[in-house]
C-alpha cells in the first residue's frame, strides 16, 4: 500500500492545535464546523479532539466543489439570487446560544475562475446578505472562532501544477504543517510561546504610539501615517464571550489601521497577489494624500485597475501589517493561493476596509468616528506583500524622532 501523502500524526496535531489553541473550546461548548468534503480526514480528527476537550455537541456542515459547480452548470437563472437563509439563521442562533465556530479551508482556490462572473457575483452577493446574521457574531468577535487548513488534492494541484497529485498533496501538507507550527513535540506549548512573542511586539508598538511608519527597500520609499487612536493586534485575542482564541491558524502578523489620508510615496510588491483566480505581480503604486494616484503591474494590471476602481475606498489603505522575513511561510517560498497563508508571508498592506477592532475602544466607535480618526471604508479588503529581505522600517514619533522597527526584513530589536 502506498504511503499516505498526509502524515496522520501531524494531522492529529493540527486538529489538537485548532481545537485547543485556535478555538480554545470550552467545557460543554457547542461547535459549528464548516469544511469541504475534501477535508473529511481533518473534520473527523477535529471532531474527536473537540469531544475530548469537552464539547457539548459538534455539528459539521460540509460543502463540495463538484456540487457547487453543478449549480453553475445546470441551475436555472434565478438560482443565483438565492441563498440558504434558513441555514445561516440557524448558525446565527447557535452562535447567539454560545456555540464556537470553526472553518476548515481546503478546496480548489480557483474553483469558480472559469464560471460566468455575473453569476458568481450574484451568488456571492445573495450569500453575503443571507450570511449576515451569522457573520455579525464573528465580525463583532462575540464568540471564539478559528480557521485552519487541510491540503485538499484540487488545491494542491493548483499550488504545484507540475507535480503528480500524490506529490503535490504531500508538499502542500508539509507546507501547511510547517506554517501552522505543528511539526514539533508539543505544538500547543509552541503556540503559547509564539502568542507571547506576538503580544510582546504589539505591547511595544502600542506603547510607542508611532505617528507613522517609513518603509524603504527596492522600489519602495513609503510613509504610512497611522490612524488616530490606532491599536496594534496580533496572535491570540479575547472574544466578547471571554474566551481567548487564535482566529487564524497560522498567523504571523501584527497589524493595525493606517490613516486613510496620510500615506505618501511609492511602493513595490514583493510577492504575487492571487485575487479571485487571477495573479497580479510586480505591483508599483504611488500614494498622494493617502490615495493611489498611479498604479502599474507587470502582470494582471487590468485586474488591478478594476480592483482600484471598485469604490472610493479601494484606492486607500485599511491595514498595515508587520511580518518578519524569517517567518516559516515566507521561508517556504510557496504561493498558497489562499490569504490565510499568503498574507502571513511578509509585511503587507491592504487596500480597502479597515478593522474597527484596530482602534482603542474600537467596539464602541461609530463608523463616523472611525472615519474621523482616519479609518478607511470600502467593499474590498485586499492584502498584498511589500516586505522582503531588504525591507527597513522606521517608526516616526509625533515629535519627528525615529526608531528602527525593521532592519533587513527582521525586527530591529
Ligand atoms: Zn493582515
Ligand atoms: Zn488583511
Amino acid at each position: 500500500m502506498a504511503k499516505d501523502p498526509i502524515d496522520p500524526i501531524l494531522l492529529d496535531k493540527l486538529a489538537e492545535v485548532s481545537v485547543r489553541t485556535g478555538l480554545n473550546l470550552q467545557e460543554g461548548q457547542e461547535l459549528v464546523l464548516t469544511a469541504p468534503v475534501a477535508a473529511l480526514p481533518l473534520v473527523r480528527r477535529v471532531t474527536a479532539a473537540a469531544y475530548r476537550a469537552g464539547a457539548g455537541l459538534v455539528t459539521p456542515i460540509l460543502s463540495d466543489g463538484m456540487v457547487t459547480l453543478a449549480r453553475y452548470r445546470h441551475a436555472r437563472d434565478d438560482s443565483f439570487d438565492r441563498a440558504p437563509n434558513w441555514l445561516y439563521d440557524g448558525m446565527g442562533a447557535a452562535f447567539a446560544d454560545g456555540a464556537a465556530r470553526m472553518a476548515i479551508v481546503g478546496d480548489d482556490p480557483m474553483l469558480l475562475a472559469d464560471e460566468d462572473p455575473g453569476k458568481t457575483a450574484r451568488a456571492g452577493k445573495a450569500n453575503s446578505i443571507a450570511y449576515r446574521p451569522a457573520l455579525e457574531r464573528i465580525a463583532n468577535f462575540d464568540i471564539n472562532w478559528s480557521i485552519c487548513a487541510y491540503p485538499g488534492a484540487d488545491w494542491a494541484m493548483r499550488v504545484f501544477p507540475d507535480l503528480p497529485e500524490e506529490q503535490a498533496v504531500a508538499k502542500l501538507a508539509e507546507a501547511i504543517f510547517a506554517a501552522s507550527r505543528v511539526m514539533g513535540e508539543d505544538p500547543v506549548a509552541e503556540w503559547a510561546a509564539h502568542n507571547a512573542r506576538l503580544r510582546q511586539r504589539t505591547e511595544w508598538l502600542n506603547a510607542e504610539r508611532f505617528a507613522a511608519l517609513h518603509y524603504t527597500g527596492p522600489g519602495t520609499d513609503l510613509t504610512v501615517g497611522l490612524a488616530d487612536g490606532h491599536e496594534w493586534h496580533g496572535g491570540a485575542s479575547e472574544a466578547r464571550n471571554g474566551v481567548t482564541c487564535n482566529p487564524n491558524i497560522p498567523t504571523e502578523e501584527v497589524f493595525t489601521t493606517p490613516h486613510a489620508a496620510k500615506v505618501e510615496g511609492y511602493v513595490r510588491s514583493t510577492k504575487p497577489l492571487s485575487h479571485q483566480g487571477s495573479l497580479i505581480d510586480g505591483i508599483e503604486v504611488r500614494f498622494e494624500g493617502g490615495r493611489i494616484t498611479e498604479a502599474r503591474a507587470t502582470r494582471g494590471e487590468a485586474v488591478l485597475q478594476d480592483l482600484l476602481d471598485t469604490d472610493e475606498g479601494a484606492r486607500r489603505l485599511g491595514e498595515v501589517a508587520l511580518v518578519p522575513h524569517s517567518s516559516p511561510i515566507s521561508q517556504s517560498g510557496v504561493l498558497f493561493l489562499n490569504t490565510l497563508f499568503d498574507e502571513n508571508a511578509a509585511c503587507h498592506i491592504a487596500l480597502g476596509q479597515c478593522y474597527s477592532k484596530c482602534f482603542l475602544d474600537g467596539a464602541n466607535l461609530t463608523p463616523e468616528q472611525i472615519a474621523a480618526q482616519g479609518g478607511n471604508s470600502s467593499m474590498i479588503h485586499v492584502d498584498w506583500m511589500i516586505g522582503g529581505a531588504e525591507t527597513d522600517i522606521d517608526g516616526i514619533r509625533e515629535d519627528g524622532s525615529r526608531v528602527p522597527v525593521f532592519r533587513g526584513g527582521e525586527w530591529a530589536s
